[in-house]
């Protein structure tokens, strides 16, 4: 059996990874530069920083044993550190929350892995899954033929899944139609002597950032020591959605000193990363979404919304495709 893969974020990553490991030889188009998706790491010019998924929490057991494998494998180690809130909670006592993993020395670390025996063409945008009477075809820019499959896999946001492979049911249309992402606005910010004033980690319940961490208070960075990255909330990304970096980091300082009025007028660096389709609303908490003539869907937005999620929901569409090929 033939198979490709739309996106080589965790989600497609995990189903290549899957299908692999049965004897299978998929083919994952991304058009990223490298795979990895919301899970990959940025070069910049403030060092590689992660600009996306910050950590991994793992409840289901399925994706705890694969963590597990990830630790053992030197790919991740546990982030064992209880981010602040702002405002502090009214309890006394903070919950120390879910553990936290990330990938070493960056995110991407994960991705790069998982993908490390796999035909991954990057660079590759899939401009159309079209299901033709010999197989799915996946075409790219300018209509050259990428491929043509027994079943392709499409395991891209859904807003582009729904641009590029239409779904045929009428059920399957209904669902990916509904379901809804936020953007985020990501912004790093080189902090010298920062520390006497930022908290290491925290998540923030006002104003417009509601994420921020000391990249290199990580394990094992290299680069990112005083620089802090930080997440705008989807109300603030999605009015400042179409304004520039620049732009988009000077707001997000002013608000950061809003909070924190102790720090520099400006920082020594700034930088800023926009994520259209960041986070999904509603996930649909189904698995994976097989639609009729050889395509399914998988990604966060199918299953939870996070790399758990994304990581589980590739896994149950790469399942249900080889169970369907022993029928
Ligand atoms: C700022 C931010 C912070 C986050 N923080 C966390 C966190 O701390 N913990 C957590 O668990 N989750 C977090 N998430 C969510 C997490 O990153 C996602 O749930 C997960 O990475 C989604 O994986 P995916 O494979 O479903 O989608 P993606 O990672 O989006 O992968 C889809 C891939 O499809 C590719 N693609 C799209 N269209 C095409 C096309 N036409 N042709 C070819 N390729 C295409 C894209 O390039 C991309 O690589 C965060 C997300 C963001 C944006």
């Amino acid at each position: 059996m033939e198979i490709g893969i739309v996106g080589g974020g965790l989600a497609g990553l995990a189903a290549a990874r899957a299908l692999k490991d049965r004897g299978f030889e998929p083919v994952v188009f991304d058009k990223g530069r490298g795979p990895g998706g919301r899970l990959s790491s940025r070069r910049t010019d403030l060092g590689a920083l992660d600009l996306g998924a910050q950590y991994a929490t793992a409840h289901n057991p399925e994706f705890r044993a694969t963590v597990f494998g990830w630790l053992r494998d030197d790919v991740a180690r546990r982030w064992s550190m209880t981010p602040s809130v702002r405002p502090p909670p009214r309890k006394r006592f903070q919950r120390r929350g879910p553990a936290r993993f990330v990938g070493i020395p960056r995110m991407s670390a994960i991705a790069r892995h998982l993908a490390n025996d796999l035909d991954v063409r990057t660079a590759t945008r899939v401009a159309a899954v079209v299901p033709a009477s010999d197989g799915v075809r996946v075409r790219g820019e300018e209509d050259a033929e990428l491929g043509c499959f027994d079943h392709v896999i499409v395991a891209a946001p859904a807003p582009q899944a729904q641009g590029i492979a239409p779904p045929a049911d009428a059920d399957v249309a209904k669902a990916i139609e509904a379901v809804e992402f936020a953007p985020c606005w990501a912004a790093a910010f080189e902090i010298p002597g920062g520390e006497a004033t930022l908290p290491e980690a925290c998540f923030i319940n006002q104003g417009p950032i509601q994420w921020l961490a000391r990249n290199g208070a990580k394990p094992e960075r290299a680069d990112g020591e005083s620089v802090w990255v930080v997440h705008a909330g989807a109300e603030w990304s999605r009015e400042w959605l179409e304004t520039d970096g620049d732009t988009a980091a000077q707001g997000l300082w002013e608000a950061l000193r809003e909070q924190w009025p102790d720090l520099p007028e400006a920082p020594a660096r700034s930088m800023a990363h926009r994520w259209r389709y960041a986070r999904v609303t509603n996930p649909l908490e189904r698995g994976s979404l097989a639609d009729t003539h050889g395509v399914s869907y998988a990604g966060d937005w199918v299953a939870d919304g996070r790399l758990e999620g994304a990581w589980l929901s590739g896994r149950r569409a790469a399942q249900r495709l080889l169970e369907t090929a022993n029928e």
